[in-house]
């Protein structure tokens, strides 16, 4: 018999980098506090006293947690600090986690709501940025502070969990909105909530008619595995459809203990997909994201989005020219599994919303053919169709059809 959750891969028996990491780091946790979250949490590394007992700083770093300390707060669950290199400054958990000076530093251009969330929130919780989705933001609290973070204006603290009347409002508007079909919970990371409070939320807004779809955005795979147990993924699976969008950026991430919770959440009939940011030395290299994606499928999470690093105050010294993710996708494209291939996406600075990139493989239009190169650069012709008239003549049928056969909710 297939088991409900699948053991983690044999590199266990190889010794897994956590592992490691605890021995030397935490040689006194019990395994059961090991795998338990809220002692995790408990032990979180929050600041640079406390920092400096488990990593060995470069000046640039401890300069930055003093410099930043008034800007955004450092919290590093003693799993995640366990997977960081101590002796490499550019290993890329440990650039995702421990802040250095660049990030105090602000630019002309870099905005504190990047991508224009504030202007279009009628709600504490609620984001109306899309025609037929919101976002709804439950709380402030992530299981680690990624130093990318470009929601840090809400992560930096102050909000904390919602209270129920802030739910409540939130999922009023939703019910007022018909045009609200696809609901993405973030923050904050929402699994940092108890399932029971993850569940005041789910369950007034799967009751909606005319929402089909939640999704939810988190860290919690990458950053505290140990959170995703049998009841979260339980839960989850009570309100699907439920789509998990988690945030692996680097195969090193891609842990025995992350790919478990990853395949908890996929074994309970939790869809997860993968939404990486592009950051300059950390994971800018086409190889670095074909094997990211690569380990992402083998543990059936599909990579969905390459994000271009938002315009956020602190963070360009992480930035990519644009020039860089598509020199990255035509090293994916038709190289690999169109699966393995994210979307390459800008989120436009100021609330202008996602844009999708591709390199132009595109060499000539013309009225009887367009010529394309492929990804070899060979040059091939697609023949235009004589008729072009694409209207949909069954299109009216359906649409009573659609409705009167419950294909559709609402
Ligand atoms: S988990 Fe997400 S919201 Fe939290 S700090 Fe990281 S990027 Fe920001």
């Amino acid at each position: 018999m297939v088991p409900a959750v699948l053991p983690p891969e044999p590199a266990t028996s190889r010794g897994s980098l956590s592992a490691e990491g605890r021995k030397r780091l935490f040689p006194n946790a019990t395994d059961a506090e090991w795998s338990d979250w809220r002692w995790q949490q408990r032990n979180a590394v929050r600041g640079l006293e406390q920092l400096e007992r488990y990593v060995p700083l470069s000046a640039d770093e401890r300069a930055g947690v003093q410099e930043t300390s008034s800007l955004f707060r450092i919290g590093i669950s003693p799993y995640y600090l366990s997977l960081i290199d101590p002796e490499h400054p550019f290993c890329p958990v440990r650039m995702q986690s421990i802040p250095v000076r660049a990030e105090a530093r602000v630019r002309p251009g870099e905005l504190s709501d990047p991508l224009g969330e504030d202007k279009t929130r009628p709600e504490e919780c609620i984001v109306h940025k899309y025609p037929d989705r919101v976002l709804f933001l439950a709380l402030d609290t992530c299981s680690v502070y990624c130093r990318h973070c470009t929601r840090r204006r809400i992560t930096q603290g102050g909000v904390a969990e919602l209270s129920k009347e802030q739910i409540r409002r939130g999922v009023d508007y939703v019910r007022r909105h018909p045009e609200v079909r696809d609901v993405l919970i973030s923050g904050g990371d929402p699994f940092m909530l108890s399932d029971s409070r993850l569940e005041e939320i789910l369950a007034p807004l799967s009751e909606i008619p005319h929402v089909e779809m939640i999704r939810i955005g988190t860290r919690v795979p990458v950053c505290l595995p140990m959170r995703v147990t049998d009841s979260l993924a339980k839960t989850l699976r009570r309100y699907a459809p439920v789509f998990v969008v988690t945030h692996f950026n680097h195969p090193k991430e891609v842990t025995p203990e992350a790919r478990e919770a990853c395949e908890r959440l996929v074994d309970h009939g939790v869809p997860v997909e993968n939404q990486a940011v592009l950051m300059r030395q950390l994971n800018s290299d086409a190889r670095i994201i074909k094997e990211l994606s690569h380990l992402l499928l083998r543990t059936r999470v599909r990579p969905y989005y390459l994000h271009q690093m938002d315009v956020a105050e602190g963070c360009e010294h992480l930035r990519t020219p644009i020039a860089k993710g598509l020199e990255i996708i035509q090293q994916l494209r038709g190289h690999t599994t169109g699966l393995a291939v994210p979307h390459l996406a800008v989120d436009l600075p100021g609330g202008g919303g996602k844009v999708t990139l591709q390199p132009d493989y595109v060499v000539e239009y013309g009225q009887q053919e367009t010529v394309f190169r492929n990804y070899k650069g060979e040059r091939y012709a697609y023949p235009e169709p004589e008729e072009t008239d694409c209207a949909c003549p069954y299109e009216g049928v359906w649409q009573e059809r659609a409705l009167q056969y419950g294909y559709r909710k609402g």
